[in-house]
């Protein structure tokens, strides 16, 4: 895989799997003196997940964290397969996989820290943000130029629609 280019593999996705924190959000979180904490999504990124949706394509969320905010915000543009607080991913992606009959080609998984490794060794396209840990640009085909909650999910989106004729824009 490492002689390609990551281009080359943009045309078989056809599913998305997203970590939350540091991918979906910035990599801050914001604690207020009540002990909540405060993340910020980015808007860019919901409405190109919301299309994608609409326009077929699967999306998933595997998560090691339980903020409910974040899983609300995206029940409400339309993704129904979020997976909370789950430490090994790799369980979760495969049983996800599984359970749609996905190809493993068919997948591009993003994710910035440890935990996203495993997933994205088992991924049709590993990606992350620019801001993503050493240890995970490493192994990612692809490192968007934009960091977490800040458009990296359009990024890697956008590229796939473009290739596969569902950006018509
Ligand atoms: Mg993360």
């Amino acid at each position: 895989m490492e002689t390609k280019s990551y281009k080359e593999y943009l045309k078989n996705i056809t599913t998305f799997v997203f970590d939350i924190d540091g991918v979906l959000t910035n990599a801050q979180v914001l604690v207020t003196n009540e002990g909540e904490l405060l993340r910020s999504m980015s808007v860019k990124d919901g409405f190109v997940m919301k299309f994608a949706l609409d326009k077929g394509y699967n999306m998933c969320i595997i998560t090691g964290g339980n903020n409910q905010g974040a899983k609300k915000r995206l029940e409400d543009l339309g993704i129904s397969d979020i997976f909370m607080k789950r430490h090994q991913k790799l369980d979760t992606f495969l049983e996800y996989q599984q359970s749609k009959g996905l190809k493993t080609e068919e997948i591009l998984y993003m994710g910035d820290d440890i935990l996203d490794i495993p997933p994205m060794k088992h991924s049709g396209l590993a990606t992350c943000p620019q801001d993503a840990a050493p240890e995970v640009k490493a192994v990612a085909n692809y490192i968007s130029h934009l960091k977490g909650g800040e458009g990296c999910v359009r990024d890697v989106i956008t590229q796939v629609l473009k290739v596969r004729g569902d950006w018509e824009f």
